[in-house]
């Protein structure tokens, strides 16, 4: 999927988790302030092109010039490859537990009057930077991170001490990513590092042998080609959902 879909599909899936409108269908697994569906919105988003760290070529690949991509590059080589331990179980469990780790890192500045969670404001900034960049919201990547200093340094001078959805916000994007790549012809390996090959005597079952490969990759191909018209519908489905729960959300409040 592209990265404009996948950053959707992490908008849609953020206000799926957090929206309690009775008027728009929702899990509503946590309760959120309406600033904080918004901003969670756009984490979400954010977060929802990480995985894609492993290709040189992924929108957040030429986030920082050169820098970037060494990362990816990096990003690539520790994980296996492309689509392979980014794009995985163990991946999701991991973004768990580090988003949690870096939350608990603060720091206490003479000029302020209470501890700030540093490594939080960076990573927040960094997905705004994300998310403003690949909704084209932001034309450039220069003005993303305007955006993304200005917002996420509004969210923690004024609201520090509310950040108990970071944690799930990010996983939940991380894992939208996933599941969105899974939906392509190309599919996953949920189980990375280990590979459950398809048995010889599915590699000729017409269907089967397309959601599960001869490479031990599984996918449930209803959004067939990255770029496709199925995509495109799934992205646009996504944006009309996203902007639905966010009305619902602010109109409950006002
Ligand atoms: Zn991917």
């Amino acid at each position: 999927m592209m990265g404009y879909n996948h950053a959707l599909t992490g908008a849609a899936a953020w206000v799926a988790v957090a929206t309690t409108s009775a008027n728009v269908p929702s899990l509503g697994l946590i309760h959120v302030e309406p600033w904080q569906l918004l901003t969670g919105t756009l984490v979400c988003a954010g977060a929802a092109l990480l995985p894609d760290l492993d290709h040189h070529s992924a929108t957040i690949a030429r986030s920082v010039p050169v820098a970037g991509r060494m990362a990816a590059g990096i990003v690539n080589t520790a994980s296996g490859g492309h689509r392979k331990g980014m794009h995985s179980l163990l991946a999701i469990v991991a973004c768990w537990f580090v988003t949690g780790w870096v939350g608990t890192l603060t720091w206490s500045p003479n000029w302020w009057h209470q501890a700030l969670p540093a490594a939080g404001v960076f990573m927040i900034m960094a997905l705004f930077a994300f998310a403003t960049r690949a909704l084209k919201i932001a034309k450039s990547w220069p003005l993303a991170w305007q955006l993304g200093t200005i917002g996420s340094a509004a969210m923690f001078l004024f609201l520090p001490d509310q950040l108990g959805w970071f944690q799930l916000c990010v996983t939940v994007g991380f894992a939208t990513h996933i599941l969105g790549d899974f939906l392509t012809v190309g599919g996953i390996n949920w189980l990375w590092p280990l590979t459950i090959k398809a048995p010889k005597f599915t590699h000729k079952i017409h269907g089967l042998n397309r959601l599960w490969k001869r490479n031990g990759y599984v996918s449930l191909p209803i959004v067939g080609r990255t770029g496709s018209l199925a995509e495109r519908v799934l992205g646009a489905g996504c944006a009309l959902y996203a902007m639905a729960g966010l009305a619902a959300s602010a109109l409950a409040a006002a």
